[in-house]
């Protein structure tokens, strides 16, 4: 690595956003020094009068060419403070040890940008976000070993490819089994870490999960888009009269039923519906189906800028179908992990004129909880958004 680190300078409103603690500096934020830069080279950023901002990696071929990482020069030093930071707040939020499976350094919220691992009990599943950070891959292994070990983490490993074709590459330790049971609160669910979406699960809902659980006795729940089944889990432990689970995949499905069984649920007193969610709704609704209880966790509808107003419209359409098939005094679960759709655009799909109905209450607005925190001056980051109405 270079001792002495390269500059490059900022326009005014970049190195405004940046002062205010956003991460990332766009190609137009830039005023000189980016070209000659190397993917994963540390730059000292730099005020258009020339005064210190902090320190970046740079990933000149990306629209976003500099993450910052803070005031401290980027060294092995700082990524193990940084990963002892990280791994410390967990220790307190998990201390008492009955939840095995969260998100131990959430990039840009722990001032580790581009980086995200995940803690699935022994394994650890990393992934990376840009060029720049990649190249410094064997550096952030080595600052993340030691504290890892100290959660009791054997394994670290990284999926790479497209969701359709990924493989597990082993960074460190023994090659984990490809499923593993693991727990939430001391419920325990299966993952699947060679097929299963993200690095396995989504631990962001890990809260929102036992929320649910707390509002599902004796109620007929429906989860839309439930992947493997998390909030039909804590459903049907939480004294649901019986679950339906729809998700266009079948192997997620099929994993859920196995942490129901694995809970010593029945899977045959809950539906589990291998079905495209928009179809399904108004299917259930040519047939007259209601609920007392539905969770709507859509995939992202957005995930450009530029596709929010579909987006928009596409979580109204859904939105307007779900509560068509809530019974009298139900309640809806309605979710959004799309960063471009901010949260009060998000509640507007929500509103009277959305739902088409004008006695729906807005009891809760939650965001994702504190393994994945934010930045005060980073809207993105905010991306969760969950709506509870009744
Ligand atoms: N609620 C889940 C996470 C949902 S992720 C949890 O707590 O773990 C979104 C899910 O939607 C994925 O499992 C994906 O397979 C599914 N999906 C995407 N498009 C769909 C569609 N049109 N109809 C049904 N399911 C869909």
């Amino acid at each position: 690595m270079r001792t002495v680190s390269p500059s490059v300078s900022l326009t005014r409103a970049a190195a405004l956003a940046v002062r205010r603690g956003h991460p990332w500096v766009w190609r137009q934020g830039v005023t000189s020094g980016i070209d000659r830069l190397l993917p994963g080279d540390a730059v000292r950023v730099l005020s258009p009068e020339g005064a210190p901002l902090g320190y970046a990696l740079a990933d000149p071929g990306s629209p976003i060419v500099l993450r910052i990482w803070g005031k401290t020069p980027l060294d092995p030093a700082s990524f193990s403070q940084r990963v002892e930071r990280a791994v410390a707040l967990r220790e307190r939020l998990f201390a008492n040890g009955l939840t095995t499976a969260y998100r131990v350094v959430h990039g840009e919220g722990d001032r580790m940008p581009g980086l995200v691992v995940d803690r699935y009990g022994p394994v650890a599943v990393l992934r990376t976000d840009g060029d720049g950070i990649r190249r410094r891959l064997g550096e952030l292994v080595e600052a993340l070993r030691v504290p890892l070990a100290r959660l009791g983490i054997v394994t670290i490993i990284e999926r790479v490819g497209t969701r359709k074709e990924s493989h597990v590459v082993v960074l460190h330790g023994e090659p984990p089994p490809e499923r593993l049971e693991v727990q939430e609160h001391g419920v325990s669910f299966m993952v699947d870490l060679a097929r299963g979406q993200k690095t396995g699960a989504f631990l962001d809902q890990r809260e929102n999960r036992v929320r649910v659980g707390a509002l599902a006795a004796e109620k007929r729940v429906l989860n839309l888009f439930s992947y493997t089944g998390g909030f039909s889990l804590w459903a049907a432990r939480g004294g649901a009269i019986r679950v339906t689970s729809v998700d266009l995949s079948a192997e997620a499905l099929a994993t859920g039923e196995e942490s129901f069984r694995r809970a010593g649920l029945d899977p045959r007193a809950h539906l589990f519906v291998a079905a495209e969610a928009f179809g399904f709704l108004s299917d259930a609704k040519r047939r007259g189906l209601s609920w007392d209880l539905i969770v709507s966790d859509p995939p992202s509808f957005a995930p450009r800028e530029q596709s929010v107003e579909r987006a928009l419209g596409a979580y109204r359409t859904l939105h307007r179908a779900c509560v068509e098939l809530l019974a009298p005094g139900g309640l809806f679960c309605a979710a959004s992990c799309s960063s471009h759709v901010n949260a009060e655009a998000f509640v507007t799909t929500l509103d009277d004129a959305a739902l088409g109905r004008d006695d729906l209450r807005l009891l809760e607005l939650i965001g994702a909880p504190a393994d994945h925190p934010t930045l005060p001056g980073w809207p993105e980051g905010r991306y969760l958004k969950f709506a509870i109405l009744g």
